[in-house]
């Protein structure tokens, strides 16, 4: 017997208590998102939040959603949860959807509808499609899975999408164009009117990538913020992603995919009917299905309402705004772009005489307990403002201040801005 547990399970079982305890203690060097000093990666709806998650979770921890004629309440979850997020975005009573697992899953699922589309109205047999630098890893993801070439465009001076860019990419094999309400690098809104016009205009789809916007835009509206048309009322969207699981509060595992009808959702289907299992069809990319992300999605909007996602919009965004403008007072930093909503990226300011190393002040920070993503090109510290942060953005600023004045000067040789890891 070793000790070495990466290695060979253990004949011998072990008690429930001593299991868990051992799993806690795994714990100790994660992130510490309880104390609000995480800016990103978990979202922290609050207190009747988690319990409303937890207690679903618990109720639907062994079921299956792969097949809902088995558990038909599991079928009644997803049609409720993507009906209400429909009527959020504007879609129209045609509208129809499925819970993904994730914004990725939803980005999969909206580019292989396109593909299809593609192909079986316009007989396209080499597919191309057209995303700016900004929008997200998964669209590469997706063309690279699907068999789609992909044309990355450049974004303009503030970081949106320059469509003009786009437009020079569009042809007769063009099966969709991608706009992002915001994107995540620097929390920009895409020009989507016009991304989506262009798309019309070859009859190809458009999907709005709203995983970050899509259950913070609609509360921004009701508050009487600005927000630039980005949903179903905008002609020519045909698809949209929105994650349940960001500022929509629910635990990891759940996202929508909605398009603008039932005809273009056919394209994302699969449906096989030549197995010796039987008929089999599924919805997005998954077989077998846990029904806790459904489950617990459904119970945290059903404890929000409308009204609690407006009261934890307001409270994210007045961090989000108390943030940028302690950031842009600080001699040598700036936010890049004029992001309004609940995502910043931080960078040396351009014109100082002896720019700052950006890297240097996530490393102060981070002995500081604040964790920030980093992103690349340009060096800068990305965040995701949200209810976790609620509190704590004071606090925040003086240790920016602090880390700030600690690295003035001097420089990090770490460079690497992992968004994520293949261990
Ligand atoms: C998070 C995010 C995604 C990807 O979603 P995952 O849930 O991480 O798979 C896609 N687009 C945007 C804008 C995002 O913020």
């Amino acid at each position: 017997m070793t000790a070495d547990r990466t290695r060979g399970l253990a004949s011998e079982g072990r008690p429930v208590d001593d299991v868990i305890a051992d799993l806690a203690a795994k714990r100790d060097d994660d992130v510490r998102w309880r104390d609000g000093r995480t800016f990103g990666l978990v979202f922290d709806g609050g207190p009747g939040v988690h319990e409303a998650a937890e207690r679903a979770a618990m109720l639907y921890l062994h079921e299956n959603a792969l097949n809902t004629m088995a558990f038909p309440s599991l079928g009644r979850i997803q049609s409720e949860v993507v009906g209400w997020t429909a009527d959020l975005l504007h879609g129209p009573d045609t509208a129809a959807g499925f819970l993904t697992s994730g914004g990725t899953e939803s980005i999969l699922c909206g580019v292989k509808a396109a593909r299809e589309r593609g192909r079986t109205e316009r007989g396209i047999t080499a597919p191309e499609m057209i995303v700016a630098e900004s929008a997200h890893a998964a669209f590469h993801k997706a063309a690279h899975l699907f068999g789609i070439t992909l044309h990355k465009t450049p974004v303009r001076d503030g970081w949106t999408a320059d469509v003009e860019a786009m437009a020079e990419h569009v042809n007769a094999n063009t099966v969709l164009i991608v706009g992002s309400a915001p994107q995540y690098p620097q929390g920009v809104m895409d020009p989507i009117p016009e991304i989506a016009a262009l798309a019309a205009s070859v009859d190809a789809n458009c999907h709005v990538d709203a995983c970050m916007g899509g259950f913070v835009l609609p509360f921004a509206e009701m508050l009487g913020r600005p927000v630039p048309p980005w949903d179903f009322r905008v002609e020519g969207v045909s698809s949209i992603s929105a994650d349940i699981h960001k500022l929509g509060y629910a635990p990891k595992g759940v996202s929508v995919i909605l398009h603008r009808t039932k005809e273009l959702r056919a394209h994302q289907t699969f449906v096989f009917d030549g197995w010796l299992g039987g008929f089999y069809a599924s919805p997005n990319l998954q077989g077998t299905r846990s029904g806790v992300p459904m489950a617990a999605a459904w119970a945290v909007m059903q404890h929000l309402g409308v009204d609690g996602y407006q009261g934890l919009t307001r409270t994210v965004l007045d961090n989000a705004d108390a943030m940028r403008a302690g950031i842009r007072a600080i001699d040598g930093l700036t936010v890049l772009g004029d992001p309004t909503y609940h995502l910043l990226a931080i960078a040396p300011d351009p014109d100082a005489a002896d720019p700052i190393d950006i890297f240097a002040v996530g490393d102060a920070l981070q002995r500081r307990g604040w964790f920030h993503d980093r992103q690349s090109p340009p060096d800068n510290l990305h965040a995701t403002v949200s209810n976790t942060n609620t509190g704590v953005i004071e606090e925040y600023l003086a240790a920016l201040r602090d880390s700030v004045d600690e690295v003035r000067g001097a420089s990090t040789d770490d460079r690497s801005t992992g968004y994520a890891t293949l261990e």
